[in-house]
């Protein structure tokens, strides 16, 4: 075990103490600020926030139209002494806004030291593609989270890693998938081992034969299709027997992962918060299985349906800023996704607390009566499923308001006691007043990106 990790040198025969190339030297400062910020008082924090914060409001005022009329409108003018005040008056930014306004959301002229300008389209789950911009300043805070992961949760950055995301066609097909040096971006900075990759449609047995045959350290994958290929792997007894730690990110996490990936292989489940419009938003705390917000990248808040602060313990809609891509400024970017609230954490890191992340509006169960509630499918719920039949996968989807399909992947067909048994565990879930279909597909419906929603709203 190699840990603390080792700096990448670029310079022949210097070798300890290692000086990185120009980029690993720039992830690298920031690395080492927020070696000390994690552990600041949360009001410390938002302080510095807002500091950086009224940086990139000013920056919205002069060169972005669309935020420019907004903060126009309600009267929030230079120099913005009264930002941290009137901050939650800034209307917020929804994805619609994203797809009309398009062009005037980008920014006229960057600032000087923030490089080259990146696009990306985004298709989220709800299937309408935004564009978005991020600076290389938002990059490279983007590299530095993702060393701030490893550091957290104490990865020996010389072992391979497995990773199985991309769902393209033709890329890193079964049986021999894509090989790379390094672990990506973080070589700029640390020494790393080898990266294996294959593509997430591989069934379940392909993926558990090649993790097996590459006998990687970490395997990195969306939740629901680590959920597959670890059920596959202890019906099959496939052991990995290097495998330390599984790493998932995408997707909400569902409580049973942990104890399935347990159960599997013996280890424990990093998770981690991001979009790909934003980039990391949270990661999981080293200590514990809740999330710290990444506040030296993004302004997080989470607000109830007036759009008030939500207290500890209460569930409200995310908002989030990101603090440092001027390219295309998310000021109060509502990204879809609701959280928990948490108490400060007893690791003693000042960075806030996010208890729970919970999916999209669209995951909400509409009842008869038109009341939304979330179908919070608990750790003990889903382990009463699965023991009472050989279920590998499910999804369950609202069909009317009195209409749920529950979809399973089983090992075998059911007999007619299993079926009854899981239609009384149906009712108990979501209600006795729903018609339950039970329907017993080939594959669940996946997005594009490759994710699967346990539970899909069609009302
Ligand atoms: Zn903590």
């Amino acid at each position: 075990m190699v840990y603390p990790p080792v700096p990448h040198t670029s310079i022949d025969g210097n070798v300890w103490p290692a000086l990185p190339g120009q980029k690993g030297q720039i992830v690298l400062s920031l690395l080492y600020q927020m070696e000390q910020t994690q552990w600041w008082s949360a009001e410390d924090i938002r302080d510095h926030q807002f500091q950086q914060l009224t940086a990139l409001i000013s920056h919205a005022w002069d060169k972005v139209p669309f935020h420019w009329s907004r903060l126009e409108q309600m009267g929030l003018k230079p120099p913005f002494d009264d930002l941290q005040q009137r901050w939650s008056d800034i209307p917020i930014l929804t994805r619609r806004d994203i797809q009309e306004q398009d062009k005037s959301l980008y920014c006229e002229a960057l600032p000087t030291g923030h490089g080259a300008v990146f696009d990306i389209h985004t298709s989220g789950s709800t299937g309408k593609p935004i564009r978005a911009l991020r600076s290389q300043l938002a990059l490279w805070f983007w590299s530095a989270f993702t060393l701030r992961d490893h550091l957290w949760h104490r990865r020996n950055l010389r072992g391979k890693l497995a990773v199985v995301r991309d769902s393209t066609p033709g890329v890193a097909p079964y049986p021999k998938g894509s090989r790379f040096k390094y672990w990506g971006s973080s070589r700029q900075t640390f020494d790393t081992g080898t990266c294996v990759t294959l593509n997430i449609n591989c069934s379940a047995a392909e993926q558990a034969e090649w993790l097996a045959r590459e006998n990687p350290d970490y395997f990195l994958s969306h939740p629901t299709n680590i959920m597959r290929v670890a059920n596959h792997c202890i019906e099959n007894k496939i052991r990995v027997s290097n495998l330390k730690q599984i790493n998932t990110l995408s997707e909400i996490l569902r409580p049973e992962v942990r104890d399935l990936c347990r159960a599997a292989w013996d280890v424990e489940v990093t998770d981690n918060y991001t979009s790909r419009e934003i980039g990391y938003m949270a990661l999981q705390c080293p200590e514990h299985e809740h999330y710290h917000v990444q506040a030296e990248g993004v302004y997080l808040e989470i607000v109830d349906e007036e759009g008030k602060p939500c207290k500890v313990g209460e569930i409200g809609r995310i908002l989030v800023t990101h603090i440092h891509n001027f390219a295309m400024p998310f000021i109060r970017y509502e990204v879809g996704d609701f959280a928990e609230v948490g108490a400060p954490c007893a690791c003693g890191r000042g960075l806030p607390v996010l208890k729970k992340i919970l999916g999209r509006e669209q995951n909400m169960l509409t009842k008869a009566n038109g009341e939304k509630v979330w179908t919070l499918l608990s750790e003990g719920a889903i382990r009463k499923l699965l023991k009472i039949a050989p279920i590998l996968e499910y999804q369950f989807v609202q069909k009317s308001r009195t209409g749920l399909e529950a979809r399973f992947i089983v090992g075998r067909d059911l007999t007619k006691a299993e079926n009854a048994a899981v239609r009384v565990w149906l009712a108990e879930k979501f209600g006795p007043e729903f018609d339950f279909d039970l329907v017993f597909p080939e594959q669940l419906q996946r997005s594009k990106s490759g994710k699967l929603q346990d539970f899909l709203s069609e009302v």
